[in-house]
């Protein structure tokens, strides 16, 4: 069983490549950006959730992490995750590493999904005229890069301290991508 981490900016195609990677290699998808989509829409805090979302800004991390430790706890033991928009801060970084040992898992492999900002700007930009997201709109989206470059970013160096890092350019098309990707996981599997 493989447990994966898709890192990376806002616009880096993480969602695309994520559930691409998560049907080939038959990994639940547990996506930290559309589970509280789904609870700022019928969820019990919705509202409360909607207000974060929509500001761009990071929901608690007690409430993301109890809604991930609820998906994490429902998956079939046998089958491997991917992770992708979780965790983004350092205290969510430790407390996944508890709560997957807690479920008898382990982080195989965190692929960082490199993109620079100006590009993954742009890509959103033009996302968000059909994307329906509240938060692709331009000052948003800066507020959301800001708090990427602040308390995500970090994570790389906690990763890479793990010996768990992998880069993956996230530049070329998606086909191109893909094959990136599939690459670095063939070599995870074949090792
Ligand atoms: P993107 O990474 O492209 O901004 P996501 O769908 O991953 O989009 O996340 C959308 C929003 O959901 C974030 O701006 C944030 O408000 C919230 N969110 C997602 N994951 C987390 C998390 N791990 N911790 C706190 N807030 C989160």
């Amino acid at each position: 069983m493989i447990n994966l981490l898709i890192f990376g900016p806002p616009g880096a195609g993480k969602g695309t490549q994520a559930a691409f990677v998560a049907q080939k290699y038959n990994l639940k998808h547990i996506s930290s950006g559309e589970l509280l989509r789904q609870e700022a829409k019928d969820g019990e805090f919705k509202d409360e959730v909607a207000k974060y979302l929509d500001a761009g800004h990071l929901v608690p991390d007690e409430l993301i992490t109890k809604i991930i430790k609820d998906e994490l706890e429902d998956t079939d033991k046998k089958q491997g995750v991917l992770l992708d928009g979780y965790p983004r801060t350092i205290k969510q970084a430790e407390f996944l590493d508890s709560l997957l040992k807690d479920n008898n898992r382990q982080l195989n492999l965190v692929i960082n999904l490199e993109l620079e900002d100006d590009i993954a700007i742009s890509r959103i930009m033009s996302r968000g005229e059909n994307s329906g997201r509240a938060d692709d709109r331009s000052e948003i989206i800066k507020k959301r890069f800001h708090i990427y470059h602040q308390e995500t970013e970090p994570l790389l160096n906690y990763y890479k301290n793990q010996k768990k890092l992998k880069h993956v350019n996230g530049r070329p098309d998606v086909e191109a991508v893909k094959k990136e990707l599939e690459e670095t996981i063939e070599k995870l599997l074949n090792k």
